[in-house]
C-alpha cells in the first residue's frame, strides 16, 4: 500500500522539490498529493517530473487561506487517507516594521499561521480515525529567534512552533508525530516572493533615516548569508526524507548545523539579553566595523 503525501506550496522551492523527490521514489512508495494556490503555475512541477508519474502523483489545488479550498483538497484525495500531510507553504515579509501597513501584516498572518494550523485541522480529524499520521511542517529559522526587519514573519512562525509544539504532545496518543523541520537559508522563489520594503517605497520614505540605514546594512547580511550558506531544496528533502523514514520522528530537524551555534546564546542566558547582543554584533557590525550610534 502507497503512503498517501499531500504538500502544500508545491508550484516552487522546497514544496516542489520535496514532491518531485517523493513522486520519483523508484519503489513507487508514495502517493503525492501536490497541492498549490495557483494550478496555473504547475508547469515547472510537471517539467520535472515529466508526466512519468500518473500513478505517483496527483497536482490539486489548495489555497491555505481559504478553507473551502482545503477541504475540497482534502475530499479529491482518492484513497481517502492521508499518511503524511506537509505544511509547507508559506511567505516572507521584510522592512521596518513602521512599513508595514496592517493588510499585509495580516496576510502574512493569515497563510504562515492560520493557514498552517487550518489545514493541520482539516486533516486532524482523519488522521485520529485511522489510528496513525505524520505532519511535517517546514519551519524556520526565523521561528526560532528573533531577525530584525522580520517582526512579523518570525512571529508568525514563532506562533507555528507553539502550535506544533502543543499539538505534538497531545497527538502522541493517537499515534501521529508531528515534525518541523528548520530550515535556514534556501535557494528557492522566497526572496523573490516575499513582500519586501524596497528602496524607492514611499512607506519607507516616511521611515527614519537611523533606521533606514541599519536595513541597509541587514540587506547586505541578508545578501552575503545567502551567498555563503543557502543550501539547495535537495538538501532539505533529504532531512524530511529521514523524518520521514524515520519509525520515531523527532519533533524538530535542523537542515543547517551551521546555524545551530546561534541557539546557544539563546538557551545560555535566559533572560535574552545575550542573544539580543550577539545577534545585533553580527548583522550590524559589517566588516568588523560596528556601527556608530
Ligand atoms: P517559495 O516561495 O518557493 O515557496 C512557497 C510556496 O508557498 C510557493 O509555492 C507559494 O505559491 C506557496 N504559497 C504562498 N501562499 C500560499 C497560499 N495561500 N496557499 C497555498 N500556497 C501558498 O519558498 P520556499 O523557500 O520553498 O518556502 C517554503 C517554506 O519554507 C515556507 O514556509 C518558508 O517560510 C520556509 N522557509 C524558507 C526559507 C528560505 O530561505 N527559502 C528559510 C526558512 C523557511
Amino acid at each position: 500500500e502507497q503512503t498517501v503525501v499531500l504538500i502544500t506550496g508545491c508550484s516552487s522551492g522546497i514544496g516542489l522539490s520535496l514532491a518531485v523527490r517523493l513522486a520519483s521514489d523508484p519503489a513507487k512508495m508514495y502517493k503525492v498529493y501536490a497541492t498549490m494556490r495557483n494550478l496555473a503555475k504547475k508547469e515547472r512541477l510537471l517539467d520535472c517530473v515529466k508526466g512519468l508519474h500518473k500513478d505517483t502523483l496527483d497536482i490539486l489545488q489548495m489555497d491555505i487561506t481559504d478553507q473551502g479550498s482545503i477541504l475540497d483538497a482534502r475530499d479529491r484525495v482518492r484513497e481517502k487517507r492521508v499518511n503524511i500531510l506537509v505544511c509547507n507553504a508559506g511567505v516572507g515579509l521584510m522592512g521596518p516594521l513602521e512599513a508595514q501597513s496592517l493588510a499585509t501584516m495580516r496576510q502574512i498572518l493569515e497563510v504562515n499561521l492560520l493557514g498552517t494550523i487550518s489545514t493541520i485541522q482539516a486533516f486532524l480529524p482523519g488522521m485520529k480515525a485511522q489510528g496513525h499520521g505524520r505532519i511535517l511542517v517546514t519551519g524556520s529559522i526565523g521561528g526560532l529567534q528573533g531577525l530584525p526587519f522580520n517582526e512579523v514573519y518570525c512571529a508568525s512562525k514563532f506562533a507555528v512552533e507553539g502550535a506544533c509544539e502543543s499539538l505534538a504532545i497531545l497527538l502522541q496518543h493517537f499515534n501521529i508525530h508531528v515534525s518541523l523541520i528548520e530550515c535556514g537559508p534556501v535557494n528557492t522563489d522566497f526572496l523573490d516572493n516575499l513582500q519586501r520594503a524596497e528602496p524607492g517605497d514611499s512607506s519607507l520614505q516616511q521611515v527614519d533615516a537611523h533606521t533606514r540605514s541599519l536595513y541597509d546594512t541587514y540587506l547586505q547580511h541578508c545578501g552575503m548569508v545567502f551567498q555563503n550558506a543557502a543550501q539547495d531544496t535537495e538538501d532539505i528533502v533529504k532531512v524530511f526524507l529521514d523524518a520521514i523514514q524515520s519509525s520515531n520522528p523527532a519533533f524538530r530537524y535542523y537542515t543547517n548545523n551551521a546555524l545551530l551555534p546561534l541557539s546557544s546564546p539563546k538557551i545560555s542566558a535566559l533572560d535574552g539579553s545575550q542573544y539580543i547582543r550577539t545577534m545585533s554584533k553580527i548583522i550590524f557590525s559589517t566588516n568588523g566595523k560596528e556601527e556608530q550610534k
